[in-house]
């Protein structure tokens, strides 16, 4: 294997339209961090970067259904991903986002170079506009009737009923998903890049040069696509958001999402590391390596390396080890269902559990093929390997020391065979040394070669090797008659547990640290790390040094949490309320008490905070049959800005109350969450202003 001097790690970006799910952690973040953390505790320079993908029409369309202007809307999910990383311990070096200004200069820099060498391609073609939007609608947003098998919801890019592969232009009677309405054709003017032009140097690079090192399922996907042979690809697109192309004649596009998402990692890379940035890009002894889900796999090991090479300035990718997809109980995640565990639900739920899902997520890593999470799997893996194995091995060891040796690591001279008892535990001894040695070997080859799931197999074989020991050498059986051979025992399991500390760092990062806290091993564990960069065994802590306290690595998963899981999954809504933070029912009423409010919908056209409250915003409400002043209390869970725009529900008929000097024509319905903050009642889809509620 190729030595390298220092290493660039990437994430996929994550698009800033959603929370994350345990789909994504298990595709592109974990396995990274895995990696990372391994070779940070091999002391290797790395560099491990990300950031929050904040452009393209997911984000303008996402921003619209939510009534917020596309900066506000990207905000608000990077801050929710940026935490849920954070909380997670997903240990990026930097999480930036591409809305920054460095990535702007970067990725126009990266434009104007390939530019400048006249390589890309100019072409004007008629696409489908929508003039109620007035925007050009991607492939996706447009649907109409498949001309092979006449099923009315086609896409534009594809009919999924009968599979066939469409253009927008195939569909009879097109429609906008965004509007509704029919599209019209406009011509409009678009930059190519020429990845036909590539296709002989990446059948070099690629399909030659990586066939031994790159995983089956990645390598697969990449020749079969260069063998059906690549065409230009565009690279602009007429959007209001987005990084502007920076020619002059092309006023009002911007570079496709695509274009600019990658380049981010170069970006973060300047953010980050200043001056001293070039090196993890530039320098052929830094290797590169993007981790992703196999959705991005053409991205990234074929247009993004096209790109690198027509630029000229970089290195390549020297692997793209892309995952498969997770599934959940059998089915697929999906974000609209609502069938997904959220990771930002889960840390709630599950405080101070990280380790677990780490290690259940790892251990069915779908590097090959899908996998499934279940449930039940999550709670019978950590019930008993993590409890059972791993976290009972380090108690006990623990717990036997202060039981004997009032927690001073006892001595470790080694017991000859004088007697039939110490010859079977000189031989036990033997077997654990050569099966210890054996498994850290093997555990650093698999992380070396993006096995992690067999990786963490191994590295919980560490905990097995040392539960025989003890259950074969019996040390409490001895306490009475050889105090010196259950010294050596002891001696020897703290070395296990010490060589565990070290094993269990890039996957369970919590127990690494709590492990090291019950060994009292600050300042030993560098030296722990040094000899694990030669792939020698840690040498436990010395003799005489005293231990701290034992505390429980991890708890059983009752059934019920499991279960609460469960049945959530199978209902829609997502977030169980406390019991206790409910407000009783009121008194029943009649029909005809319900039917005298008249509740509707109406849409907020103007929004200011008022000025001597720090709660009431003066909302102007087109209500359809008339326009309306409302005062709402809401001022500190909506800003006036991001109200505008924004359909609401408000009791139409309620008597006009004065406030402030301001008459209040109406009430805004919200709903108050368990933490006191209010939502906006809003239609599922837009409706007509003026429309009632029953
Ligand atoms: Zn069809």
């Amino acid at each position: 294997m190729k030595k390298f001097k220092r290493y660039t790690i990437t994430s996929a970006l994550p698009y800033a339209n959603g929370p994350l799910h345990i789909g994504h952690i298990a595709g592109a973040y974990l396995p990274a961090d895995t990696y990372v953390r391994f070779l940070r505790l091999r002391g290797e320079d790395v560099v491990y970067v990300c950031g929050s993908d904040e452009h393209g029409v997911a984000i303008t369309l996402g921003a619209k259904k939510e009534g917020l202007t596309p900066k506000a809307f990207v905000d608000k999910y990077h801050n929710i991903m940026k935490k849920a990383f954070e909380d997670f311990g997903i240990s990026f070096d930097i999480y930036s986002r591409t809305s920054n200004e460095i990535h702007y200069k970067t990725a126009q820099e990266f434009f104007t170079k390939i530019n400048d060498q006249n390589l890309f391609t100019i072409d004007s073609s008629d696409q489908y506009y929508d003039e109620e939007e007035k925007i050009f609608l991607a492939d996706r947003y447009i649907i109409g009737t498949c001309p092979n098998c006449a099923n009315p919801n086609a896409y534009g890019d594809q009919c999924e009923k009968c599979g066939t592969s469409l253009s927008p232009k195939q569909l009879i009677n097109p429609r906008s998903t965004v509007s509704g309405k029919t599209p019209v054709l406009r011509p409009t003017k678009h930059w190519y890049f020429p990845l036909d032009k590539f296709e002989g140097w990446l059948k070099e690079w690629l399909v030659e040069g990586h066939k031994d090192d790159w995983k089956t399922n990645v390598y697969g996907q990449c020749k079969s696509w260069i063998d059906q042979g690549l065409q230009p690809r565009s690279i602009t697109r007429d959007l209001d958001w987005g990084i502007p192309v920076p020619l002059p004649e092309a006023k009002g596009k911007v570079l496709y999402v695509w274009f600019d998402a990658p380049i981010g990692y170069i970006s973060a890379t300047k953010e980050l590391k200043g001056k001293d940035w070039e090196k993890y890009w530039k320098d052929p002894e830094t290797r590169l390596i993007h981790f992703i889900g196999k959705d991005n796999i053409v991205f990234h090991c074929i247009i993004f390396p096209s790109m690198l090479k027509a630029n000229g300035e970089f290195i390549l990718p020297d692997n793209v080890p892309a995952n498969e997809f997770l599934n959940l109980e059998g089915e697929k995640l999906s974000t609209s269902r609502n069938h997904a565990v959220w990771l930002h639900e889960y840390l709630q739920e599950f405080p101070g559990r990280r380790d677990e899902l780490r290690y259940v997520l790892t251990s069915i890593s779908p590097e090959t093929k899908d996998a499934d999470f279940t449930w039940s799997d999550y709670q019978k893996k950590v019930n008993s390997e993590l409890v059972a194995i791993l976290g009972n091995f380090v108690n006990r060891v623990m717990v036997l020391t202060w039981k004997y040796f009032d927690g001073k690591v006892p001595s470790e001279k080694e017991i000859a065979g004088t007697t039939e008892k110490r010859k079977k535990i000189l031989a036990y001894y033997n077997q654990a040394h050569t099966d210890l040695d054996k498994t850290v070997k093997e555990m650093i080859n698999c992380l070396q070669t993006f096995k992690f799931r067999e990786a963490q197999f191994q590295m919980m074989n560490l905990a097995r090797i040392g539960n025989k020991f003890l259950a074969d050498a019996e040390p409490w059986k001895l306490a009475k008659e050889d105090m010196e051979a259950v010294a050596a025992i002891l001696n020897y399991a703290l070395t296990v547990v010490g060589n565990i500390a070290v094993a269990c760092e890039p996957f369970l990062p919590d127990a690494a640290k709590s492990i090291k806290k019950q060994l009292n091993a600050s300042g030993l564990d560098k030296k722990w790390n040094e000899l694990w960069t030669k792939e020698q065994l840690v040498h436990t802590v010395p003799e005489g040094h005293q231990l701290n306290a034992a505390e429980l690595l991890y708890k059983n998963i009752e059934d019920e949490d499991i279960a609460r899981q469960v049945s959530r999954l199978k209902k829609t809504e997502s977030k169980p309320m406390e019991a206790t933070n409910l407000k009783a029912i009121k008194p029943e009423v009649v029909f005809d008490d319900f039917s005298k409010l008249d509740i509707r919908i109406g849409k907020v056209v103007a929004a200011e905070k008022m000025e001597k409250s720090d709660k009431l915003l003066k909302l102007t409400i087109n209500a359809g049959v008339d326009t309306r002043t409302i005062l709402s209390g809401i001022a500190k869970h909506y800003s006036a800005e991001e109200m505008v725009g924004k359909q609401v529900a408000f009791i139409a008929n309620l008597a006009p109350r004065k406030m402030m000097g301001i008459e209040s024509q109406g009430m805004i319905l919200s709903a108050e969450d368990s933490d006191g903050k209010l939502r906006l009642i809003r239609p599922d889809e837009i409706v007509n202003p003026g429309s009632t509620v029953s």
